[in-house]
């Protein structure tokens, strides 16, 4: 690693000096993330700047090919920089130009460009400028934040007093920003993607669908050969609490339309293969698509929880504009409140009788529910999310373990005979903790719902008996 001993020394820059090449004559296609400082290496800071870069450079279809974080140490920033510069045409840097001496983000520069630090008079002016405007005098410890390489230039920052540096390393062009993200966001927009050149002859395009039900190994399954890494679009998939995302992305030739044409007709394949399972694409949420769809059709959703309690009911209200469709809902946790608010019988809460956690329960909780709430449609929920309240096998009956949770759907809808609703009973062995089960459970819900509403039904993971009676 090459190290230039007079890196450090600060020395007065007669004028603003030129970045040291000419522009690129490529596009800048790839990017490379680094960030910066102890508070990330010892796992007391989120790098949710890399995050925040990775997704926002790709909307600009500039793909990430490295993130890289390092403490507070010249050393590990210069060899940081000079490898990544081997790897992307642009990086990003983030963290390490405030003045204090753990901020090494400019004299790391500096030897990675094999330059000297010089004063930015106007870099200078603008951080006086920034203390007079708040009626405070600039410290002498705040004027080392207007040094820069005398080949690189320094960027405006307007939120805080840490210019930002654009400099270059090899054959990469390398953007220093500050830390705080309130200060990083809007340099990123205003001063780095507008230095960008891109590429008009190619494209670079995502999109995501949405999945629930279905294990991620069984829906890559399906998907075969559509997750070939040499395929264009190439497909991958994340699961997040039971939701599988898949995620569709072009690189290459053409315009964005013609990317997009590509990736309307991958989804459709998709949606072809695992249709009853995928809810939504881009930012919709379950809860947001299955208010949207009883909206759209003037339907209205009452709800019964025992188990869950109210977490059903969060999640759908989380969604602002749920009044349109949801009408709200029963918490019976309680035996006697199953009998007292949604109207089971209580022969079958009672000794002999299947018990709380059974379909008869959940069919007589959303048929109530349903009943007295008016509603179009209504979900129960009844379960063991433990981690006590298993019930061992009995004579006649079945044990009833932790994760048992038996959820009902009653539906007065246009295909219903003589206003006779259909109730649909379906049960669950979900597995892990009590929050997990619940969470689980309340999804599940949704999605039984969401299959009724697109007609079409098919087995939710997890589920052990299939039940439909009219
Ligand atoms: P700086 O003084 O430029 O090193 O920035 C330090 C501040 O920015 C700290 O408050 C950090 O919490 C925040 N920060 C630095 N890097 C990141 C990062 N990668 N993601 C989120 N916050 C960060
Ligand atoms: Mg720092």
């Amino acid at each position: 690693m090459h190290q230039s001993p007079s890196s450090s020394a600060a020395s007065p820059a007669p004028a603003p000096a030129p970045r040291d090449t000419a522009p690129r004559a490529l596009p800048h296609r790839t990017l490379a993330i680094l960030s910066i400082g102890d508070e990330l290496t010892l796992g007391q800071t989120l790098d949710t700047n890399g995050k925040w870069l990775s997704a926002r450079f790709a909307e600009a279809g500039v793909i990430t090919v490295e993130r890289c974080t390092v403490p507070d140490d010249l050393d590990a920033q210069v060899q940081a920089l000079q490898r990544l510069a081997t790897k992307a045409d642009v990086i990003v840097c983030s963290g390490g130009l405030g003045p204090t001496k753990d901020d090494l983000t400019r004299e790391a520069l500096a030897r990675a460009m094999d330059d000297t630090l010089v004063e930015d008079p106007i870099a200078l002016a603008q951080i006086e400028a920034w203390y007079m405007a708040r009626g405070r005098t600039m410290g002498p410890l705040n004027r080392l934040q207007a040094l820069r390489p005398s080949r690189a230039v320094a960027l405006a920052n307007p939120h805080g007093t840490a210019p930002g540096i654009a400099g270059r390393v090899q054959h990469a062009d390398v953007f220093c920003v500050p830390g705080p993200p309130k200060e990083m966001m809007p340099m990123i927009e205003s001063q780095v993607l507008p230095r960008l050149m891109y590429d008009q002859s190619r494209s670079v395009r995502t999109r995501t669908l949405h999945c629930f039900g279905l294990a991620e190994s069984d829906l890559a399954q399906r998907l075969g050969s559509l997750m070939d890494r040499s395929r264009n679009p190439l497909v991958g998939t994340t699961a997040s609490g039971g939701i599988i995302s898949c995620r569709l992305r072009y690189e290459g030739p053409g315009p964005a339309a013609h990317a997009d044409a590509l990736l309307d007709e991958t989804a459709r394949e998709i949606r072809g293969i695992a249709g009853e399972y995928v809810f939504s694409e881009g930012a919709a949420t379950l809860p947001g698509v299955l208010l949207e769809a009883l909206r759209t059709r003037g339907h209205t959703l009452a709800t019964c929880e025992s188990c869950t309690a109210g977490m059903l009911a969060a999640m759908l209200t989380d969604v602002p504009g749920s009044s349109a469709a949801y009408a709200g809902g029963l918490v019976t946790y309680s035996n006697s409140l199953k009998v007292q608010l949604a109207g089971v019988d209580a022969k079958l809460l009672a000794e002999g009788g299947p018990g709380a956690v059974s379909s008869e329960v959940a069919r007589e909780l959303a048929l109530g529910t349903l009943r007295r709430l008016a509603s179009t449609h209504a979900l129960s929920i009844t379960g063991i999310a433990g981690p006590g309240g298993a019930v061992p096998a009995a004579a006649g009956r079945p044990a009833k373990p932790v994760g048992l949770v038996c959820i009902g759907l009653a539906s007065i809808d246009g295909e219903a005979s003589a206003g006779a609703p259909a109730c649909e009973v379906r049960t669950f062995a979900f597995g892990g903790d009590r929050a997990t089960i619940r969470e689980w459970a309340s999804k599940s819900a949704m999605a039984m719902l969401w299959q009724r509403l697109i007609g079409r039904r098919a087995p939710l993971l997890r589920e052990v008996v299939a039940e439909v009676a009219g």
